[in-house]
């Protein structure tokens, strides 16, 4: 059943355990998700980005979130991630179908961020979607050149009183030295925990932490074994994953965990089955993987058997 990030993240808060949220782009994607999600009876929050939104269109992604949830009894979140255009963000409240939006005003100036955020809240609201906000920009510890930089970039405590206040966002994603995509980290994975804590003391909002793939080992070496070059990628240890929670994390963000499982699972079936050109055997595989993934996650976060 479809619900909203509200109540999976107020709940998941009191009860100390954090909920995935999982970037999707197609049918197979979406499937995966819940499946892995039931199998693990754990809420579940399904992402989709505005590249995911180009690329399948919002009603099309948004009627097979549909029809998926009511056939489970599952909690369901179905979330816009990283909508930076006010338009993009309308439209996603008037769809009908998003019960969570993300406003990304991370690039504004701190006065535009609110002043959006907070009409956004207003509009949102009004269909009880719930609203992510983000406040500091989300990079690797290891993009900046001094502690003065990375006091600038990374979320400041004092600040997320005031916004959260001023906003009255649902969820805030907060940068603490995670980045996007495959490879965060040169050296060893580094998260500034310190600051997580100040900002958890500071402020009740369920926070959210964004580019938090793993980069799982054994998936990379399938990748690596069957072509994909991504020997340097490297993605937010299980251990800081863990931490992470345990300060306060309630919304965890994975998207190139996914893309990886699927890229593996294709590769090693298109090179072991060269015979078979069957679209449903091919995305079957690549599918299966990402649900394995996906159940791993679900365990690391803690959210098993919380649906
Ligand atoms: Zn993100």
């Amino acid at each position: 059943m479809l619900t909203s990030l509200s109540s999976v993240l107020q709940k998941a808060q009191k009860n100390h355990y954090a909920v995935g949220a999982f970037n999707v782009n197609n049918l197979e994607f979406i499937k995966a998700v819940v499946e892995a999600a039931e199998a693990e009876h754990s809420p579940v929050i399904i992402s989709t980005s505005e590249g995911a939104i180009d690329y399948a269109g919002m009603e099309e992604l948004g009627t097979i979130v549909q029809i998926v949830s009511k056939r489970t009894n599952i909690p369901i979140v179905f979330h816009l991630d990283h909508g930076k255009k006010m338009d993009l963000v309308i439209d996603a409240i008037e769809s009908g179908f998003y019960t969570s939006i993300m406003f990304d005003g991370s690039t504004l100036s701190y006065e535009k961020n609110i002043k959006q955020t907070k009409e956004l809240v207003k509009l949102a609201h009004k269909k009880k979607i719930s609203v992510e906000a983000e406040l500091g920009a989300i990079a690797g510890i290891e993009d900046f050149v001094s502690i003065k930089e990375r006091d600038a970039h990374l979320t400041s405590p004092e600040q997320v009183v005031d916004f959260v206040k001023q906003t009255g966002c649902d969820a805030l994603a907060i940068a603490i030295g995670t980045s996007h995509g495959a490879f965060k980290f040169k050296q060893d994975c580094r998260l500034d925990f310190k600051r997580l804590q100040e900002i958890r003391r500071g402020v009740n909002v369920p926070l959210v932490l964004h580019g938090a793939s793993g980069v799982p080992k054994t998936v990379k070496h399938q990748c690596l074994q069957y072509g994909c070059k991504i020997e340097q990628a490297k993605g937010v240890s299980d251990v800081s994953i863990k931490k992470a929670v345990k300060l306060g994390i309630t919304k965890v963000n994975i998207d190139t965990d996914l893309r990886i499982a699927f890229d593996a699972g294709i590769r090693s079936f298109l090179q072991e089955y060269p015979e078979i050109i069957d679209p449903r055997q091919i995305m079957t595989h690549g599918k299966e993987l990402i649900t394995k993934v996906v159940r791993q996650k679900i365990r690391l976060f803690g959210s098993s058997k919380r649906a």
